[in-house]
């Protein structure tokens, strides 16, 4: 593990170029938020009964939730690949652990860094990185955090994260440029091997629990975890000036499994554990609101694009949920699940559409 961060280390700040020079800040900021391995259920402002999510629930309350919100795989790479391209993983084809997401297909932040914004990320999968093709847009793109299934004491990263991101808002405004920013934030804590955190977990571990119950226990102590390093994020923007001009997106990629079906973890089947994520927009201007008919990741693309007043790519397979943002309602297509890690195992899911839409 020690070799893989440093040598991932290596590349960061590695500098994609924009198409143009920015232009003045008509436009307004947009800062994505995403927990990998988040089942909506974990969440307070989903109906759970722990208090994990203390500051993830106050920004729901400020936000539209979408109460249904389907991912289109149930692993990190092809979901957040749908995410940042709106096409199912059918179209994208990142399938593998090797697949590569290619350059021909225009993501979230390249369209932005082409209309003037400033874009940055710091993740913390490796999935999300060079290796899998998933720089392509960013000018700032810091992925020295990056970990995997490690259980060394040094492998919780959701800090880290949370002070890259505080770092780039802060230089931001030190420069106050006028230049609108894409900021991207990754947070893998809550990814097997579930960690312990002094002062946290013990909030959600009952004495004498064992097997998959202290499991699930551990679990929610890094949801907490999470919960708490995003908020100090939120907490900048305010204190900066910043909540007025920035849209902010929650996302997760997929959910996790505690043998609801007899497996744990997730990327082997597309029950609802794994697809049902949580999926929240804070969008100046827009009042708070719940939505109750299904929308899916593959949407939030054009929901930001629509959001920042661009035009929509025309082939893309997300639609924009801007007219929920407004209180109305729009008839979307059934949710697509899609899983196929080996050529010899495929599934595929689909959420209808709501009654009457
Ligand atoms: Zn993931």
């Amino acid at each position: 593990m020690t070799e893989l961060r440093f040598s991932l280390a290596l590349f960061v700040g590695f500098a994609a170029a924009c198409a143009r020079p920015p232009e003045p800040a008509s436009r307004p900021n947009v800062l994505v938020l995403s927990v990998d391995t988040l089942r909506a259920d974990a969440l307070e402002s989903y109906g759970y009964v722990k208090p994990t999510s203390p500051q993830l629930d106050e920004l729901a309350r400020t936000s539209t939730v979408f109460e249904q919100a389907i991912s289109s795989a149930p692993w990190t790479l092809p979901s957040v690949a749908s995410i940042f391209t709106s096409y199912y993983s059918s179209t994208h084809n990142c399938w593998s652990e090797a697949s590569m997401l290619d350059g021909s297909f225009d993501t979230l932040a390249e369209v932005l860094c082409r209309e003037g914004y400033d874009t940055a990320c710091f993740v913390s999968h490796p999935f999300l990185t060079t290796q899998n093709g998933m720089q392509q847009g960013f000018v700032h793109f810091d992925y020295a955090f990056t970990q995997l299934g490690t259980d060394a004491p040094d492998a919780i990263s959701s800090v880290a994260v949370s002070e890259g991101g505080i770092d780039y808002l802060e230089e931001k405004v030190a420069v106050d440029d006028s230049v609108p920013w894409f900021l991207w934030l990754h947070y893998f804590d809550p990814h097997t091997t579930y960690m312990p955190h002094e002062g946290v977990t013990e909030r959600f571990v009952e004495r004498g629990t064992s097997g998959v119950e202290l499991q699930r226990g551990i679990y929610d102590g890094e949801v907490a975890l999470v919960d708490r390093e995003i908020g100090r994020v939120l907490e900048v923007l305010e204190q900066n000036g910043l909540t007025e001009n920035t849209i902010v997106v929650f996302v997760s990629d997929h959910g996790e499994e505690f043998e609801e079906h007899g497996t744990l973890a997730h990327g082997k089947t597309l029950y609802q554990e794994v697809i049902r994520v949580p999926f929240f927009v804070r969008a100046p201007g827009h009042p708070p609101g719940r939505v109750q008919e299904p929308v899916r990741t593959v949407d939030l693309m054009p929901t930001l694009l629509d959001l920042v007043g661009l035009d929509l790519p025309p082939a893309i397979e997300g639609r924009s949920l801007v007219p929920f943002l407004k209180g109305g309602r729009i008839s979307l297509p059934p949710a697509l699940m899609e899983l196929r890690r080996r050529e010899d195992r495929m599934l595929e899911g689909l959420v209808p559409r709501a009654a009457g839409s």
